[in-house]
């Protein structure tokens, strides 16, 4: 399971491409893959693009050249379409009335259909990313006033979206009416930034204003804010896993602490699940607040007893074959002196395929741990996520296939337990209606036609095609 996609956009800053950049480091997490950044200074569009990290693509020389007081950027985990180098974004797009440049986190249900009426009209797709339909929508509408276009085009698109666009001299951000993402705004030295998560507004110094409201297009332009809703409001899915998982903890998401929620989750655990123990570990670092309300509900010690390596970057070396779990050390390693003889609960956020979770267990038993216990602090995941998450096939989920017991076997564990249901939603720091939890329930808030593929777009659509 990898993250998905950042969003950032800039508007009345003089530093506007340095904001996005440090926007975007802030954002890494949410996708390794590919970054870019475009930016406009009133007459001309500049972009700089490139697969890796933000630091391996930006440099202090072509920030440079990313003038003017407007910019936008993107970090990306490839949700639909190949990670290749023409499906980096933001997506840029020239035409007579002058420029579009889009960067999109979330994934769009109908964009199959949607391609194919396109196709069918006459348009040439340069990318197989989903994002790029909503400019051929723009473009091939005549009217001249995007404002009066836009929301029309978006009432069309199924699924989730949280949209940064600039087009000519205007920012626009827009969140699909569930909210399946979340999309923040912010005050920087008279100008704006709109960004995926709160941390890239701390990591600017810039003012938390609100967050665009689900179903919202807000545009930014030389008259300050305004802002546009689709008329029709639907029931909030804001994606759960956010939460759980994806965001970073020092951000608000949908208007609450992540930090506080995860802490909030991990009470809620220990309440249904108690142990007798001697600490409380985490899996850091996603698992780490969780542990922490664990530790303090249970009133069991909290030990960090697997150290995290935060400089692994990129190995190339994988001695599978010489050392045993390479992949999983490299990353975390325990402690022997604190774990020797001792019983332990591990808080993990969530377990996909079962397969990372097994190397870590059995790198804790090697260590010297008397009995390990593990607490999730979620359902177990047993459906994928159509949302712009990466979840594996069902067929890959290891709750899917098997039963509690059996996957308590296969990772190695003395006893296993997940949060429930109703604990998650209970612990939640807004209404439970609000969420989607889809990849829980198999309820999916959307119609889901025909279940999409990360390469839908890539593929002949139609017979004869
Ligand atoms: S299915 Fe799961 S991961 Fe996907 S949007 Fe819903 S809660 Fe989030």
């Amino acid at each position: 399971m990898r993250e998905y996609c950042g969003v950032v956009g800039i508007y009345g800053n003089k530093n506007a491409s340095h904001l996005a950049y440090l926007a975007l480091y802030a954002l890494q997490h949410r996708g390794e893959e590919s970054c870019g950044i475009i930016s406009y200074d009133g007459k001309k569009v500049s972009q700089q693009k490139g697969m890796g990290l933000v630091s391996d693509v930006f440099s202090e020389e072509n920030l440079k050249k990313l003038k003017g007081r407007l910019a936008i950027g993107h970090v990306r985990y490839s949700t639909t379409g190949s990670s290749t180098i023409k499906n980096i974004q933001p997506l840029l797009i020239n035409h007579k009335k002058g420029f579009i440049a889009i960067a999109h986190n979330g994934n769009l249900t109908n964009s199959l259909a949607l391609k194919n009426e396109l196709e069918d009209a006459g348009s040439i797709l340069q990318t197989t990313m989903d994002s790029e339909l909503i400019v051929h929508f723009l473009v091939r509408d005549h009217k001249n006033n995007y404002t009066e276009k836009i929301l029309p085009i978006l009432s069309r698109l199924e699924g989730a979206y949280s949209f940064v666009m600039m087009v000519n001299d205007k920012i626009y951000a827009m969140r699909d009416p569930q909210g399946f993402r979340p999309l923040c705004i912010g005050k920087i030295d008279g100008g704006y930034i709109v960004a995926s998560e709160t941390c890239a507004l701390d990591m600017v110094q810039a003012e938390y204003i609100r967050d665009v409201e689900p179903g919202e297009t807000v545009i930014i332009d030389k008259n300050g804010l305004r802002s546009l809703k689709q008329p029709e409001p639907k029931k909030h899915a804001f994606c759960i896993f956010e939460n759980i998982y994806f965001a970073r903890p020092d951000s608000n998401i949908f208007t609450k602490s992540v930090y506080l929620t995860r802490k909030s989750l991990g009470r809620a655990l220990a309440r249904e699940h108690p142990v007798d123990a001697d600490f409380v570990m985490p899996i850091p670092d996603s698992g780490t607040c969780a542990a922490l309300g664990y530790a303090e509900e249970s009133k069991i010690p909290l030990e960090m007893a697997l150290v995290r390596n935060h400089y692994i970057g990129r190995t190339f070396i994988q001695p599978s074959q010489l050392i045993r779990d390479f992949k999983v050390k490299v990353k975390l390693n325990p402690i022997r002196d604190v774990l020797k003889g001792k019983r332990v609960v591990v808080v993990e956020d969530s377990i996909v395929r079962g397969t990372t979770s097994r190397g870590r267990v059995r790198a804790l038993r090697e260590a010297g741990a008397k009995e390990i216990h593990m607490r999730v602090s979620c359902p177990p995941l047993v459906s994928p996520c159509f949302y712009g998450i990466d979840f594996p096939t069902k067929k890959e989920l290891v709750a899917a296939k098997y039963s509690i017991e059996e996957i308590r076997q296969f990772i190695g564990l003395d006893s296993l337990k997940y949060l429930s249901l109703d604990g998650m939603l209970n612990s939640m720091l807004l209404p439970r209606g609000e969420f989607c939890t889809a990849c829980f329930t198999g309820d999916y808030p959307t119609t889901i036609c025909k279940p999409p593929s990360k390469k839908s777009l890539e593929k002949k659509s139609r017979k004869g095609a």
